[in-house]
């Protein structure tokens, strides 16, 4: 056995499928997750000494690479100073004061240690709001585990092929309606029948846990319009898209504010950090200036804060958005070009520093087309790449992610590799 099929056979002794986190364990492409044992860079390296330029960097959070040197100096520094308070610090205003400063629709933030608990908050923050219980949602976003949002959800819901949980009760999965992305004229249909009665629409503003599926243009401005109209509060998820796509985060991007939106990922630099904000008027019914209890011993955690800040004051630097676009970009063009040449059915497409890739003709828009993709290609794909050294998300339905370590030479090596498996596809 190799020492990383010694760890998995161990780990699932101990640990449900012998992981913390569901798609971590390969069900959907097959075969023993490398564990590993460092990251630097673009790169990781696993038991077995293997190393992998990694377009997964820990599902989003290192737009820098693995062990930036300031982000990891400034965590040193923080621990060096004590682990955790329970009290406030400054280094949490500063964060504050940086997200309010570069997002668009945030008057007020609350830290939090995961996106889940961001979007959990938001959500009951937005029924505290409004004094209303239904919430809404698309089939195929994800957004954290909790109770509400575990209905006809993406990610590790997609790839273990069963989108809702058990253990949901069923009282409380009836407030959530679930609507399909991208639908523009459903949305009209249900804001007309029970507009008086939604709480809140959380969205992603492009959608990262159905592989990728970009916005079209009228759906955001849609769901702005109606939100407004009904007095429904607009949340936005961008626990992903929050500085991946562009430092103003997806409503920058697109241009339209919601009321509430969610981050985490990149705002913690690779350590546990969450974050909830938006107007202010609706931030102050958050305990203790208001009704909704929201709460957390490790919130505004001082190591998370320390490299939440390192991380995003590099983001700042001019151009650093349109050089991880481009790149970005030449990987998905890149693989395009080599998917045709090898006479493979595939596309591609970037936003930011995210990017998908479909075994399809074009580009998914909605959940229906994703799910109409063909995963065995995919995960013969999967493995051909792994095996050349290349490290994807392990499931057809996640984004993937390149940052700002990625060099030429790793891009190149990339469509090589890329070039080779098509080939072997096409065999
Ligand atoms: N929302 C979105 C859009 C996400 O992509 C994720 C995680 N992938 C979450 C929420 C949940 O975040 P966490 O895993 O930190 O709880």
């Amino acid at each position: 056995m190799t020492a990383n099929e010694t760890l998995f056979a161990r780990a699932q002794r101990t640990i449900p499928g012998g992981v913390n986190s569901p798609v971590r364990a390969f069900r959907s492409v097959g075969g023993t997750p490398p564990f590993f044992t460092r990251g630097m860079g673009s790169r990781v390296w696993d038991a077995d000494g293997h190393s992998y330029i990694d377009y997964v960097g820990s599902w989003g959070p290192l737009i820098l690479g693995h062990a930036d040197p300031a982000t990891v100096h400034a965590v040193q520094a923080a621990a060096a100073n004590g682990l955790s308070f329970g009290a406030p610090t400054e280094g949490e205003v500063e964060l504050a004061e940086l997200l309010t400063r570069l997002v668009p629709g945030m008057d007020m933030v609350r830290l939090v240690s995961s996106g889940t608990e961001a979007t959990m908050s938001a959500i009951r923050l937005a029924r505290g709001h409004t004094g209303r219980d239904t919430l809404i949602k698309f089939e195929g976003c994800y957004h954290g585990h909790s109770d509400s949002l575990l209905v006809k959800a993406g990610s590790g819901m997609l790839t273990l092929g069963n989108p809702s949980s058990a253990g949901v009760p069923a009282d409380l999965a009836r407030h959530t309606l679930v609507l399909n992305y991208n639908d523009v004229e459903g949305l009209h249909d249900v804001f007309a029948n029970e507009g008086d009665r939604i709480a809140g629409v959380i969205v992603e503003p492009v959608a990262g846990n159905m592989n990728l599926i970009t916005p079209r243009p009228e759906f955001l401005a849609t769901l702005r319009e109606l939100c407004t109209r009904y007095g429904t509060v607009l949340i936005f998820d961008e626990v992903m898209t929050g500085f991946r796509v562009g430092l103003t985060s997806a409503q920058g991007l697109y241009g339209i504010t919601p009321d509430l939106s969610t981050f985490g990922k990149i705002i913690g630099g690779g350590m546990p950090l969450g974050a909830f904000g938006g107007r202010r008027e609706i931030m102050e019914k958050i305990a203790p200036l208001g009704p909704v209890y929201q709460a957390g011993t490790l919130s505004g955690n001082p190591l998370s804060v320390a490299a939440g800040l390192a991380t995003l004051r590099q983001l700042e630097a001019p151009g650093f958005y349109a050089a991880l676009t481009e790149k970005t970009r030449a990987l998905t063009e890149g693989l395009t070009a080599a998917a045709k040449r090898q006479g493979q059915r595939f596309s591609a497409q970037a936003i930011g520093g995210m990017f998908g890739l479909y075994f399809a003709a074009t580009p998914p828009g909605t959940y229906a087309e994703v799910m109409a993709m063909d995963t065995a290609a995919f995960n013969r794909f999967y493995h051909a790449m792994l095996d050349l050294g290349i490290y994807l998300a392990p499931s057809a339905f996640e984004a993937g992610f390149v940052s700002a370590a990625h060099t030429p030479a790793d891009i190149a090596a990339t469509l090589a590799a890329a070039e080779k498996t098509f080939a072997g596809l096409a065999a």
